[in-house]
């Protein structure tokens, strides 16, 4: 956010680092025009105001991972503020408000060689990788808009992919270029006035998040339940045990001591910033056009998980929209179509039912490497009714009545020779389901 080091994932420990960033006394800050055009982008998109006098602050903390002993962040001016996102749903909108959107630097990397929770266990040493520290970070804060954990999984979904297709950042939870912390409280239906809050803290998978905050949700109901009071504090998802623990406090928000950070004028980007800001269609807008058309789920489902691109190009060649939703989704995990191949994909799609297994898996397959042979593939259109086998199986039976009377006596292993004849005789292009049912039906009657 400050320096030129260039942020490289899996670049080796403390190799992207320089004086600014590990805080070499008298190196100096200068912001990354980049992340702050960005950041000005998401504001837009997220209907925010932008600040014509931005200014960064000193948050001050000690930790190992701040060489400096603190963050350079955005406090009481940030860059965003008062923005709301709308969320497509089933039957409407939902809102959540924005509060702030504010740039930052990461701080490094700690890993706790005693456990990966972080908490030590056994091993008393940890390690510190300074190649995260000084990352820019985008920081969105929400109003208290979120009413469950679902609808919190959906404005999390629609703003990853928001933030993705602006170009912003890959977005990657696995990687932990997004992460969250959750704020939960609960109150009576009809109550108007929050209740104490708790803060689950860095929860980097979406299944982790809802499940996080269900498991809060059933905490904080059981200790009012049972006369108790919720305490403010900062808590750990466990997976493992599908529970909440208290983290040990840090600091306090007043502990911080913010003040101006004199190393940086105050942030005024020009008009001509955000009138260089173009915005593409946002993925809500899509949402919101394909629920009318699939299934709402499929369409967040379809929008947030890359897979609209295969859906739309297999409808653009002429496949229905639940079926391309589908088969996008389910068939075609991990395939990405060729342009050149998405018609005669389609073709071997409009046929599965028809199709051996084996032909329709290697066309899939093949449709992101190679061109698909539309007619050798249908050749293998399997005799898939029981109509057209049953007269075959009949014979089958009838020229083999040492080996029926062996199955009916119990010899129930035959099955897979009547089965093979009647493979045989069709070359394979017979249903193996279908002919197991068949003959089994044959010999128990
Ligand atoms: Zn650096």
């Amino acid at each position: 956010m400050f320096c030129r080091c260039a942020l490289e994932y899996s670049a080796p420990e403390n190799t992207r680092t320089c004086p600014v960033c590990l805080a070499h006394p008298g190196a100096l800050p200068v912001p990354n025009g980049r992340a702050i055009e960005l950041t000005i982008k998401l504001g837009v998109a997220l209907a925010c105001e932008i600040s014509e006098h931005a200014i960064f602050a000193r948050k001050n903390y000690f930790y190992p991972d701040l060489p400096k002993g603190y963050q350079i962040s955005q406090y009481e001016a940030p860059l965003c503020e008062h923005g709301r996102f709308v969320i497509p749903t089933a039957d409407g909108d939902e809102v959540v408000g924005i509060t702030r959107a504010h740039l930052e630097e990461d701080a490094a990397k700690t890993v706790h060689a005693g456990g990966a929770t972080g908490r030590s266990v056994g091993a008393d040493y940890s390690l510190i990788d300074f190649n995260r520290g000084g990352t820019p970070l985008l920081e969105i804060v929400s109003e208290p808009d979120v009413r469950s954990a679902d609808e919190a999984d959906r404005y999390l979904r629609l703003l990853r992919q928001t933030i993705v297709e602006l170009g912003i950042s890959d977005a990657e939870m696995e990687k932990g270029q997004l992460r969250a912390d959750a704020n939960v409280s609960v109150r009576e239906v009809g109550e108007t006035a929050f209740r104490t809050r708790t803060e689950l803290k860095n929860m980097n998978s979406f299944n982790h998040i809802a499940r996080g905050i269900e498991a809060e949700v059933r905490r904080q109901i059981e200790v009012w339940e049972s006369g108790g009071e919720v305490v403010q504090q900062t808590l750990d998802y466990e997976v493992k045990s599908d529970t909440v623990t208290a983290r040990r406090q840090k600091e306090e928000a007043d502990d911080y001591r913010y003040f101006p950070e004199p190393d940086l004028v105050p942030l005024e980007p020009g008009r001509d910033l955000l009138e260089r800001v173009e915005l593409p269609e946002l993925p809500g807008a899509r949402i919101r056009e394909l629920r009318e058309l699939i299934s709402y789920d499929n369409a967040l489902d379809l929008v947030t998980t890359g897979n609209e691109r295969k859906a739309r190009m297999l409808v653009a060649n002429g496949l229905d929209w639940p079926t391309a939703a589908s088969v996008s989704m389910n068939e075609l995990a991990g395939i990405e179509p060729l342009p050149d191949n998405a018609p005669a994909l389609v073709t071997v799609i409009k046929h599965r039912q028809g199709i051996t297994r084996d032909a329709y898996s290697t066309s899939l397959a093949g449709s992101s490497t190679t061109l698909i042979d539309v007619d050798a593939v249908l050749a293998q259109v399997s005799i898939g009714e029981a109509s057209e086998l049953e007269p075959l199986v009949d014979r089958i039976l009838a020229a083999n009545p040492s080996q029926v009377e062996a199955y009916r006596g119990g010899k129930e292993g035959l099955l897979g020779f009547f089965v093979g004849q009647v493979m045989r005789e069709t070359d394979g292009k017979a249903d193996p389901k279908v002919v197991n049912e068949l003959i089994r039906a044959k010999l128990s009657s």
